[in-house]
C-alpha cells in the first residue's frame, strides 16, 4: 500500500474510514465512535464524513471519536451541492466545524455537482482556505468532463471521491488515468460494495479462500494496489475494522488478479460515472 501524497505535499495512509449511516440512531453512537477511535489507534488517520450523513449526526459521532486527538486525524467532510455557493458554503462549513468540534477541516469536498456554477464553489472553497477553515478542497462524483469544467482551478483540487470497487470499475477506463496524470489522489468510496453481494461473490470467495484472506480484504487490496488511491471503507463492527486494517499487508498475485479480472471485467469503453 503506497501512502497518499496530497498535491501540497502532505501525506496520509491510503486506507481511511467512512462514516455513512453513522449518527442515525442514538443507541449506536457510542459503538460508532469507539470503532473510529479503534481505527485511529490502528493508524487509519483519514476520516470521511459529510453534512448529509445522519443529518449531521455522523459529524457529531466523529467529534466524539476525535476529541482530544484532533492532530492525529486527517478530517474530510462534504457540503451538499445546494450549500456550495458564495454565501452558503462558509455557513455550511461553520456548521460542520461546530458539529465536529474543531476549528478546521483537512479537506472539504463538494459532495456532487448541482446547480451552483463550479467556479463559484471553487472561489468559495479558496476563500475558506485563506481563512484557515479548511486546509484544502476537492470534489466528489465528478466525471472527466466535470473535472475539465474546473478549468485552471483543477491544479488546486486535492481529490475526486468516487465509487470504485470490483463491481463498479467504470472509472478505470478514463477517470483514474485522468486524475493520475494530474497527481490528484482519488478517494474510492464503497470499496466493499456496501458490504452486500460483492462480499459474497463466488469468485471473490474463491480467491480469498486460496490466499487465506477475507473477501473484504481482497476487495480492498484490489483498489489499494493502485498508487494514488485512498479507500475509505466504513466499519462499525470492530472485527470488520481489524479485518480491513489487515488488508494493508495483502498483496494480490498475478493469478489472483487474473481470476478477479475474469469475474469482474475491466471496462473497455467509456461508461458514465456511477454513483450511489
Ligand atoms: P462500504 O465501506 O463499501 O461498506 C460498508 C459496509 O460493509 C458496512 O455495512 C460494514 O458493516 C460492512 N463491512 C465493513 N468491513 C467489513 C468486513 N471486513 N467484512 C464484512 N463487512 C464489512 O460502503 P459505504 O459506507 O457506502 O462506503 C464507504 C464510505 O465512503 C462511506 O461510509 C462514506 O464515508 C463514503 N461514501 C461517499 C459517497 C459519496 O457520494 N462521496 C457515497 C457513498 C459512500 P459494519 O458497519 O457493520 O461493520
Amino acid at each position: 500500500m503506497t501512502p497518499i501524497t496530497w498535491p501540497d505535499g502532505a501525506t496520509t495512509a491510503a486506507l481511511g474510514m467512512g462514516t455513512w449511516h453513522m449518527g442515525e440512531r442514538g443507541a449506536d453512537r457510542a459503538a460508532e465512535a469507539s470503532a473510529l477511535r479503534l481505527g485511529l489507534d490502528l493508524g487509519l488517520s483519514v476520516i470521511d464524513t459529510a453534512e448529509m450523513y445522519g443529518d449531521g449526526g455522523a459529524e457529531e459521532v466523529v467529534a466524539e471519536a476525535i476529541a482530544g486527538r484532533r492532530d492525529d486525524v486527517f478530517l474530510v467532510s462534504k457540503a451538499y451541492p445546494q450549500n456550495a455557493g458564495r454565501a452558503s458554503l462558509p455557513l455550511a462549513c461553520e456548521r460542520s466545524l461546530k458539529r465536529l468540534g474543531t476549528d478546521r477541516l483537512d479537506l472539504y469536498l463538494l459532495h456532487w455537482r448541482g446547480g451552483i456554477p463550479l467556479q463559484e464553489t471553487v472561489e468559495a472553497m479558496e476563500r475558506l482556505v485563506r481563512a484557515g477553515k479548511i486546509k484544502r478542497w476537492g470534489v466528489s462524483n465528478l466525471d472527466v468532463e466535470d473535472l475539465e469544467d474546473l478549468g485552471p482551478a483543477i491544479r488546486h483540487c486535492a481529490t475526486n471521491q468516487v465509487l470504485w470497487n470490483l463491481e463498479a470499475r467504470g472509472v478505470e477506463f478514463d477517470l483514474l488515468p485522468f486524475c493520475a496524470a494530474r497527481n490528484m489522489p482519488v478517494m474510492a468510496y464503497s470499496p466493499l460494495g456496501q458490504g452486500g453481494a460483492l462480499l459474497r461473490h463466488a469468485a471473490l470467495r474463491e480467491v480469498a479462500a486460496r490466499i487465506g484472506a477475507s473477501t473484504a480484504q481482497v476487495a480492498l487490496a484490489f483498489v489499494l494496489r493502485r498508487p494514488g488511491v485512498l479507500a475509505i471503507p466504513k466499519a462499525t463492527d470492530p472485527a470488520h475494522l481489524r479485518d480491513n486494517v489487515s488488508a494493508r499487508k495483502l498483496r494480490l498475485e498475478p493469478g489472483d488478479l487474473a481470476a478477479l479480472e475474469h469475474a469482474f471485467p475491466a471496462p473497455r469503453r467509456k461508461r458514465p460515472l456511477a454513483m450511489i
